[in-house]
């Protein structure tokens, strides 16, 4: 590492070997006592952050590109969500919005109506992660179409209870031993351009929408059974995988045609990540009901289900959470929307079309880059055997985001072998770069 990185405080420096004596002690216990579901990729043990920087125990400082896998929109401990979550704190942390009122609640909700796309009037309930946001959909849509089916996407991750789970379709491992999840959901190809055999990602899109109509529809399910569309319209967990516009229009059509709702699950795209607020945008998409976490509220526990009012018609009791909505939670929610709007969803789409744009050269330069895609700071770099075959080489993108690690700057994978890019909205063009370099030399290292 040269002198110049190693005084920078926005770049990485390395002072020990990885992990350090206090990582490793501190690993050791973990692994006697928690949940051995937990998948980590590295041994990276956090003390503190600040904008895209963490600090491990052993004092090394890395670049961090997973943001808490996209949560921390603002960065790590923003000082004006870090001042509202005290002044918060300091006032009233619970009342439990179910049954009473508080007024920063009703802020957040109306600003997420505002923001959420489409016309219409939309109302708001508040859970605690992307799982409840998802489940609180799903009854929805069930309880106002009176209907019991859905159709989701393969590659879809939309979270691990009983219901979201049978709606995700990403890894297989997730589903293992859990069977029977909710009943009523039908599975069907993601318009996943890059690995299909049409001619463009036009006829992608409609062969997609093709296997709905004249498939599913014909052989499994009647339109009319189903409540609702289930689709996250950037893949993430699936491999950061974006759309052609197409597949939206096609959808929406459909679902007009049957009555069929449609959920948008931005619990991952939305919230400036993509360079706009809701990824939907980008394809004039206006879905009916949009499910929201992850970067709502910068690092503090929210979840948000957001419906046309309309749709929103279920009655008192219907559903609740003791827990969603706290007004801390909320607090940094609005401290969070504020910076989005003010600066992050612009630096969002300015960064990260510079990073794109960089990372764009890459298949033609490294045998092994066989796609870059993304929108904004949502960027996905899948890794293959070589770019004829297209076969995907999991091993070698472990092999790259164990090196970036070594290197101090934090990826994580997507898909079977895609490298996963969320970084903090706050990411400076030179930490950009410096992730961008760092990717290359794991690259080189691969050729060598
Ligand atoms: N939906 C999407 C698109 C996600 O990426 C995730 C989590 O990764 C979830 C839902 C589930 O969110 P949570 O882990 O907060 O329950």
């Amino acid at each position: 590492m040269s002198t110049l990185e190693s005084v920078r405080a926005d770049l990485p420096h390395l002072v020990t070997t990885l992990p350090g004596p206090k990582a490793q002690a501190i690993i050791a216990r973990d692994s006697a006592v928690l949940s051995p579901s937990y998948t980590r990729s590295y041994p990276l043990v956090v003390d503190h952050g600040e904008g895209a920087i963490v600090q491990d125990v052993d004092g090394n400082r890395f670049l961090d590109l997973n943001a808490g896998i996209a949560v921390v929109a603002a960065g790590h401990c923003h000082p004006r969500v870090v001042e509202a979550i005290r002044e918060q704190a300091g006032k009233l942390i619970h009342m439990s919005g179910t049954d009473f009122y508080y007024e920063n609640m009703v802020e957040l909700a109306e600003k997420l109506a505002r923001l959420a796309p489409g016309d219409s009037p939309k109302r708001v309930y508040f859970g605690n992660s992307g799982t409840e946001a998802i489940e609180a959909a799903i009854k929805l849509a069930r309880k106002h179409t009176k209907r019991d089916q859905f159709v989701a996407f393969f590659g879809g991750f939309h979270g691990r209870t009983m219901g979201s789970l049978a709606l995700t379709a990403s890894k297989s491992v997730q589903q293992q031993g859990f069977f029977p999840a909710m009943p009523g959901v039908h599975h069907v190809p993601y318009p996943y351009v890059y690995r299909s055999s049409a001619s463009s990602a036009e006829a992608c899109a409609l062969d997609c929408i093709r296997n709905i109509e004249d498939v599913l529809f014909r052989h499994k399910v009647a339109p009319q059974d189903v409540a609702a569309f289930v689709l996250e319209p950037v893949q993430g967990e699936g491999g950061y995988v974006v759309p052609p516009k197409r597949f939206f229009d096609e959808l929406r059509r459909l679902a007009d045609t049957h009555g069929i709702l449609i959920i948008a699950d931005e619990v991952q795209s939305g919230m400036g990540r993509t360079g706009k607020m809701f990824a939907s945008e980008h394809f004039d998409f206006v879905p009916d009901i949009i499910a929201l976490a992850k970067g709502i509220a910068s690092g503090m526990p929210l979840g948000a289900m957001i419906a046309r009012a309309d749709v929103m018609d279920w009655t008192p009791g219907s559903h609740a959470s003791t827990f969603g909505g706290n007004p801390v939670c909320v607090a940094a929610a609005l401290a969070t929307i504020e910076l989005l709007e003010r600066e992050l969803i612009a630096n969002a789409a300015r960064v990260g079309a510079h990073m794109k744009g960089r990372l764009d050269e890459f298949p033609e330069r490294y045998r092994h880059v066989g796609d870059v895609r993304g929108l904004g700071l949502m960027i996905g770099v899948e890794i293959v055997r070589d770019r004829q075959s297209k076969e995907r080489a999991p091993g070698l993108r472990d092999r790259i985001v164990q090196g970036c690690f070594e290197r101090g700057v934090l990826v994580l994978g997507a898909g079977p072998n895609s490298i996963r890019i969320c970084p903090p909205l706050v990411i400076t063009k030179d930490q950009a770069d410096f992730a961008v370099d760092t990717i290359e030399e794991c690259l080189r290292t691969l050729r060598a």
